[in-house]
């Protein structure tokens, strides 16, 4: 009878170790095969030479050792790089490496589609079809290291979580993704530099802070009143501002990380006084930051970034108040690589 084959990078070291064990080998093999596959990021078992023949054979036997693909790569005319990545079952997520003068940022992906339904988003568009395991959000991680590598000397210096999906609706595996991109055995870098970035899922925000996470946490607030951001992210409705609110509170008091609040202006829609003046108020609840974020158009113009006087005056108002405010140009937006436009399309 034919052995069903299981997805080695879905154990743990542990489990590893006790793979080892149970075949009646030593448990260190089992720290060997971890580094393999995560430090080395190794695509076959005849690669893992500090393993006996048998035992490479033996473990080929029984697992497979699944790994995204880049099926295809564009290059933004600003250096922006968007991959569609393969995943082993055909699905597609896509992934992008933002470049500055001075770091390299991954965006990536942590659902197949989404299940929210914010209505400025090309992603919400696309249904949404399953978590992504742990190992498919650390290789995104690790493909654009080696581009940024390849193609700018120097190694991935951030990661958000803004790509496809809602990381918090997917949050076990997220954080054991970032476990691995945290740890020596994987790539080692400082949780610092990581942000999950969510809609605002206030029980998983609350999780997080008792488990004392260190990566920051941006929220996409878009507006601080309850009617208005139910009209463009329907499941506030759920999750109203007083619950997320609450929830934020809570964060600030475990970690004292300064939120960050993604926020873009919208003809219309929230560009009034009292929009300027809610938002405000809303930083007032626990120390935080606001990213105004350029509008990428995604369709038939039912969404338009406000003027340039709007955003203005929503700087304004914010710094006034000591409230630090930054705006944030879009990248990769020739490509369809920008924020909120990652859909498959290419
Ligand atoms: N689900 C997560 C992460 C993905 S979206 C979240 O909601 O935070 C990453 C950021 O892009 C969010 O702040 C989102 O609100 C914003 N965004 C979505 N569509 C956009 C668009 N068309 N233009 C600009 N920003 C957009």
């Amino acid at each position: 009878m034919e052995v069903v084959k299981k997805d080695i990078r879905a154990l743990s070291k542990v489990q590893l170790r006790e793979f080892f064990i149970s075949r009646g080998e030593q448990a260190f093999r089992g720290n060997q095969v971890y580094e393999w596959l995560w430090q080395k990021s190794a695509h076959s078992f005849e690669g893992m030479t500090n393993l006996t023949k048998a035992t490479r054979a033996m473990l080929e036997q029984h697992f497979v050792i699944n790994h995204i693909k880049v099926d295809a790569m564009q290059r933004s005319s600003d250096g922006t790089i968007k991959n569609a990545v393969k995943l082993h079952d055909g699905l597609i997520v896509e992934s992008v490496l933002i470049p500055t003068e001075t770091r390299t940022t991954a965006c990536v992906s942590s659902q197949v589609g989404c299940s929210l339904d914010c209505k400025f988003c090309a992603t919400a568009r696309l249904k949404r079809m399953r978590n992504l395991n742990p190992d498919e959000i650390y290789d995104q991680v690790v493909a654009i290291d080696r581009q940024s590598r390849l193609y700018f000397d120097r190694p991935l210096s951030n990661i958000v979580f803004m790509g496809m999906g809602e990381p918090l609706m997917n949050y076990p595996n997220v954080l054991k993704a970032i476990d691995k991109i945290t740890s020596e055995e994987g790539l080692g870098m400082s949780p610092k530099r990581i942000t999950v970035s969510t809609s605002g899922v206030p029980k998983m925000i609350k999780k997080m802070a008792d488990e004392e996470v260190k990566f920051n946490l941006a929220v996409s607030l878009h507006s601080a009143i309850d009617a208005v951001r139910t009209q463009i992210m329907p499941f506030n409705a759920t999750f109203p501002l007083k619950d997320l609110r609450e929830a934020l509170i809570h964060w600030y008091q475990k970690t004292r990380k300064k939120i960050t609040y993604e926020y873009v202006v919208w003809q219309g829609i929230n560009d009034r006084k009292e929009d300027i003046e809610a938002l405000v108020k809303f930083c007032r609840f626990a120390p935080a930051k606001v990213n105004l974020i350029e509008y990428n158009p995604i369709d038939d113009g039912q969404f338009q970034q406000a003027p340039e006087e709007v955003i203005q005056n929503y700087v304004r108002a914010l710094e006034a108040n000591g409230i630090v405010v930054t705006i944030r140009r879009s990248r990769g937006k020739d490509i369809d690589a920008a924020c909120g436009q990652l859909a498959n399309k290419a």
